[in-house]
């Protein structure tokens, strides 16, 4: 305890967003426990962590792998951590000792790395595949039109589950804006669904700025920092 803590205004924020996350459910006729909040803790250290788990959240997200391993093993246990970051071939086999759930799956090779490193390990671990909806060039992310090979490839995995898709949509003060790259994702997910027979239940869509229009498109997942752990300063 430094003394600030309680000061922050964590559990004041978090329950904002709780409540704009169940009006947003409300509003489309979900129930509030369809989607999950994934409070992206990336350059918060592990006394915010800490100070969150205290507010009663267990899902993490983070966005590097080298922070990751450093703030990890300094937070409390039994929290489920999610890689939502870009994650490159030669760190996976870290990223399966450290995360539960990788969002950011965005190429047969890394899925075919994943599977190699969770077979190795023996551990099973679930995966989304990112997905570059609006094809802007600095997203990372497949394009839609490789999904259905990953997907094949992903049907000979036994260690590696892909639960769904991920997005992260060009950057808008507007929310509205975002909305069409959250019902393409979704509009994707029920094609390849259809067409494959995959079972794709996740959608990881939605941030601090446009989470509920995210919600009200279908995420099932939302990654949220700044709502939650105020601005980021590193
Ligand atoms: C940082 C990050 C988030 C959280 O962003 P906020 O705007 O702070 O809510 C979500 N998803 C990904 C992939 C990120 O890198």
């Amino acid at each position: 305890m430094n003394g600030l803590e309680g000061d922050s205004g964590l559990a004041e924020r978090l329950a904002g967003v709780r409540r704009r996350m169940a009006e947003a459910c409300a509003r489309c006729g979900r129930e509030p426990g369809e989607v999950e909040l994934v409070a992206v803790s990336k350059t918060h250290g592990p006394e915010r962590v800490r100070e969150a788990v205290d507010c009663g959240l267990r899902v993490f997200g983070e966005s590097r792998v080298q922070e990751a391993r450093a703030k990890i093993p300094l937070c409390p246990g039994g929290l489920s951590w999610h890689l939502v970051g870009h994650l490159q071939t030669n760190k996976v086999r870290v990223a399966v000792d450290l995360f539960d759930v990788i969002h950011s799956v965005d190429s047969t090779r890394l899925l075919e790395a994943l599977e190699k490193a969770c077979t190795q390990k023996g551990r099973t671990l679930e995966v989304l595949v990112e997905v570059n909806v609006s094809g802007e060039a600095s997203k990372y992310g497949i394009a839609p039109g490789e999904l259905e090979p990953l997907l094949d490839f992903s049907r000979e995995c036994t260690h590696v589950d892909v639960i769904g898709l991920m997005t992260v949509p060009p950057w808008s003060e507007e929310p509205e804006r975002t909305r069409v790259f959250f019902s393409r994702l979704r509009e994707l997910r029920d094609e390849v669904s259809r067409s494959g027979g995959y079972s794709l239940p996740q959608l990881s869509m939605g941030m601090s700025n446009d989470f509920e229009t995210a919600i009200e498109e279908g995420a099932t997942m939302v990654r949220i920092g700044t709502a939650i752990f105020g601005r980021r300063t590193t």
